[in-house]
C-alpha cells in the first residue's frame, strides 16, 4: 500500500490553501464542511472565496510564513513554481501538503468520496488512475442510496444506548447485523424514520429474543442480470434464504449472498413441481425462523407471477414484506427483439395476456383482443399457438397481422421468429419454439426487421419454410 488511508479531524484546525480559482474553491468547500479554519493565499480570488466570511483571505503572493500554525496545506495554483514552493515549505516544516493533481509533489492525496454522512467512503488509486477511482465512486454512489446516511445517523444517535444494553461486544455485533439486514433499515429506506426508530427501540428491548423474519418479493427480470434493479441486488445480498422459480437465470442467482440458502420451487408451464400451497408454507416457515427471505420470481412478481397471492397469505399470517418490481417479459422481449410495443402509427395500447391453458384462454374476451391498432403480449402461449390464431382470426383480426415469437428474451440464446398470424402455429412448430417464449401480435412486430440489435437476427417463417 503506497498511501496510508485516514480520516482527519480538522475541526478548528488551520488549513492553508494556496490558490484562488475554481479548483481552490472546490477544496475549500470540502474543508469548510469538515469544520476546518481555512487560510487562503492568492493575489486573485473568485468572488465566492472573497465574500465568504468563514475564510481568512490573504490577497498576496505565497510566502512560507503563511504556514504559521497550519496542520495541512493544499496547493491549488496553476503555477508549477508556486506549487513546488508550497511543497518545499511544507516539507521543511513537517506539514503535509497536497498539490492538486501532482502526486510527485504531494505528501498526502485526497480521495474520491461518497458522502452519506456520517457514513463516508474514501476511494483512492494512489493517484495512478483517478478515472478508475471516479468510476468506482459512481458505482458506490448508485449502490448506496440516500437512506444509508440516515441509517448511519440513526445508529449514531442510538450508539450509547445500544452499548449500555449490550455490553458484550459480540452480542452487540450480532444486534447491529440484525438491525442493518432487517426491518429497521427497510423502514429507513421507505423514509419512515419514526417507524425505524420505534422498531430499533423494540429490537433493542428484545435483543435477546429471536429475530423477526420478513419476506422480500423480488422481480428477477427476464434473464439478463443487468436488468435487475439496485433494490433487487441489495435484497439478494442481504438474504438468508432465497426461494426461486426455475425461470430465474443462473446469472441472476450468482449475484446473491454466497452463504444464502437457495431453494428452487420452480414451476414451468406443464412440468409441475412445488404446489403453490407448499410454497406459501415454506415462505412462512422460513420467515418464522427469523430469517430474511427473498422470494425471487422471473420477470415482475405481480405480472402472472402469483406474487399477489403469496403476499395475501403472508399478510394473513402477520409476516412483514416488501416488493421489488422487475422487468416483465413483455417489456424485455420487446426491447431485446427491437419491437416497440406501442408506436404512433401502429398501436396505441398494449395488453399483457395469459395464454396458459385452454381453460384460461376460454375466459378471455377475444373480441376485444382482436381489435386493431393494439399490441398483444401473450405469456405462456407456446402450447396454444393454434388457439390464439383461431380465436383472433375468428374475432376479426386480419390473418396477415404480423406476429413474433420471442424465445429466451434478453438471454444469450434469444431467438426471434417472425410470421403472420395465419402462420403462427406452423412457424412455432417449424422453429421448435420452447418455453420460456412470448408471443407478440401486432403490426409493431414487423419493425424487428430493421430495429433488431441483440443476438441473432430474427428468423422469418417464410425462410424457415423454404428451407424445410
Ligand atoms: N412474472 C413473469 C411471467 C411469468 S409467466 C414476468 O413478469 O415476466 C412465464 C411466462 O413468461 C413464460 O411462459 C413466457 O411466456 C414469459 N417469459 C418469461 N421470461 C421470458 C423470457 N426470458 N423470454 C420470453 N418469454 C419469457
Amino acid at each position: 500500500m503506497r498511501y496510508f488511508p485516514l480520516f482527519a479531524d480538522l475541526r478548528d484546525r488551520c488549513v492553508l490553501v494556496v490558490g484562488g480559482g475554481a479548483v481552490a474553491e472546490r477544496k475549500v468547500r470540502l474543508l469548510l464542511e469538515a469544520g476546518a479554519r481555512v487560510r487562503l493565499v492568492a493575489p486573485e480570488v473568485t468572488p465566492w472565496l472573497r465574500e465568504n466570511p468563514a475564510i481568512a483571505v490573504h490577497r498576496e503572493p505565497f510566502d512560507p510564513r503563511h504556514f504559521e500554525g497550519a496542520v495541512l496545506a493544499v496547493a491549488a495554483t496553476d503555477d508549477r513554481a508556486v506549487n513546488a514552493a508550497v511543497a518545499a515549505a511544507g516539507r521543511e516544516r513537517n506539514v503535509l501538503v497536497n498539490v492538486v493533481d501532482v502526486a510527485e509533489l504531494s505528501s498526502f492525496i485526497v480521495p474520491a468520496i461518497v458522502d452519506r454522512s456520517p457514513l463516508v467512503i474514501a476511494i483512492s488509486t494512489g493517484g495512478v488512475a483517478p478515472v478508475l477511482a471516479r468510476l468506482v465512486r459512481e458505482r458506490l454512489e448508485s449502490l448506496l442510496d440516500g437512506s444509508f446516511g440516515q441509517l448511519a445517523g440513526l445508529l449514531q444517535r442510538w450508539r450509547a444506548r445500544i452499548k449500555g444494553r449490550l455490553p458484550d461486544v459480540s452480542a452487540r455485533r450480532r444486534f447491529y447485523e440484525a438491525v442493518l439486514r432487517g426491518q429497521v433499515s427497510a423502514l429507513v429506506r421507505t423514509n419512515d424514520l419514526p417507524g425505524a426508530e420505534r422498531e430499533l427501540a423494540r429490537a433493542l428491548q428484545y435483543a435477546d429474543a429471536p429475530r423477526r423474519g420478513s419476506v422480500v418479493l423480488v422481480g428477477a427480470g427476464p434473464g439478463d442480470a443487468g436488468l435487475l434493479t439496485l433494490n433487487a441486488l441489495r435484497a439478494l445480498q442481504e438474504a438468508d434464504v432465497i426461494l426461486h422459480d426455475r425461470l430465474v437465470a443462473d446469472e441472476v442467482l450468482s449475484l446473491a449472498r454466497r452463504d444464502a440458502d437457495r431453494i428452487c420451487v420452480g414451476k414451468m408451464a406443464g412440468g409441475h413441481s412445488v404446489a403453490q400451497g407448499r410454497i406459501n408454507e415454506l415462505l412462512l416457515e422460513q420467515a418464522r425462523c427469523g430469517r430474511r427471505v427473498v422470494r425471487l420470481k422471473g420477470g415482475d412478481p405481480f405480472i402472472f407471477g402469483r406474487g399477489g397471492e403469496e403476499l395475501e397469505f403472508l399478510e394473513q399470517h402477520g409476516i412483514p414484506f416488501e416488493v421489488v418490481p422487475g422487468i416483465t417479459a413483455a417489456i424485455a422481449c420487446g426491447a431485446y427483439a427491437g419491437i416497440p410495443l406501442t408506436h404512433r402509427e401502429h398501436a396505441q395500447s398494449v395488453r399483457f395476456v395469459t395464454a396458459h391453458s385452454l381453460d384460461s384462454m376460454g375466459g378471455l374476451d377475444w373480441a376485444t383482443l382482436a381489435k386493431e391498432r393494439q399490441t398483444l403480449a401473450l405469456y405462456m402461449g407456446v402450447a396454444g399457438l393454434g388457439t390464439i390464431r383461431d380465436q383472433l382470426v375468428q374475432h376479426g383480426r386480419a390473418p396477415s397481422t404480423p406476429v413474433a415469437i420471442v424465445e429466451n428474451g434478453s438471454r444469450s440464446n434469444q431467438r426471434v421468429v417472425l410470421a403472420t398470424l395465419a402462420e403462427l402455429e406452423d412457424a412455432g412448430r417449424a422453429a421448435a419454439v420452447q418455453s420460456p417464449a412470448l408471443v407478440i401480435v401486432g403490426e409493431v412486430t414487423a419493425l424487428a426487421e430493421k430495429l433488431h440489435w441483440f443476438g441473432s437476427a430474427p428468423a422469418y417463417w417464410r425462410a424457415l419454410r423454404a428451407a424445410a
